[in-house]
C-alpha cells in the first residue's frame, strides 16, 4: 500500500463503511454477512448492495454483482472503485477483469482471499485494508453457519 495517500486511504476507509453497513444489512435479514459498495474514484457512489444467497434462494447474488447490478450501465469502469468487506470470490474477481474495474478496496482477506493475487497480476489496483471488523464479522457467520458459508465458496457438504 506504499503508493497510497493518506487522504486516499481516508477515503477508502469511507467508502468500505458503506459495505458494512451493508454487510450487517445482510446480517439481519438472516443473510451472510458481506457488503460491497462501487464509487466513482472521486468518491461518487454508485451503487451499493449485499450477500442475498439465502434471503433471495439466488446464488448469483454476491455483495460485489448486488453493488455492480445497482450501478447500471458505466461507460467506464477503469476509474471506478469496486469496495467490498470480503476479498472478491474468483465470479466476483472475473466481473472486475471483465469490465475493468480500476482499482477494488478490500475489507479482509483473513477469512477468504478469493482471486486478490491473480486480480494484482493483471494490474488491477488491489487495496486490502484488513479490516477486523469485517473479519469478526464474517467469522462469527462462518462459525454458526458453516454449510451456508461452504455452499457460497463451492465447497461440498460434508459426507
Ligand atoms: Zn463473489
Amino acid at each position: 500500500m506504499s503508493n497510497v495517500t493518506e487522504q486516499e486511504l481516508a477515503m477508502y476507509r469511507q467508502m468500505l463503511a458503506v459495505a458494512i453497513e451493508e454487510a450487517r444489512e445482510g446480517l439481519a435479514e438472516d443473510g451472510i454477512p458481506i457488503g460491497a459498495a462501487m464509487f466513482r474514484k472521486d468518491g461518487t457512489l454508485l451503487g451499493r448492495g449485499h450477500n442475498r444467497r439465502v434471503q433471495e434462494k439466488d446464488p448469483s447474488i454476491h455483495g460485489e454483482t448486488d453493488a455492480f447490478r445497482k450501478a447500471g450501465r458505466q461507460t467506464n469502469y477503469r476509474d471506478c472503485v469496486m469496495v467490498t468487506t470480503l476479498a472478491p470470490c474468483w465470479y466476483c474477481s472475473g466481473l472486475v477483469r471483465q469490465f475493468r474495474i480500476g482499482t477494488v478496496v478490500v475489507g479482509e482477506s483473513r477469512n477468504f482471499s478469493g482471486g486478490v493475487e491473480w486480480l494484482r497480476e493483471a494490474g488491477v489496483n488491489v487495496i486490502d485494508l484488513d479490516s477486523t471488523e469485517c473479519a469478526e464479522l464474517l467469522a462469527g457467520y462462518i462459525e454458526s453457519h458453516p454449510e451456508v458459508w461452504n455452499e457460497d465458496i463451492g465447497e461440498l457438504p460434508p459426507e
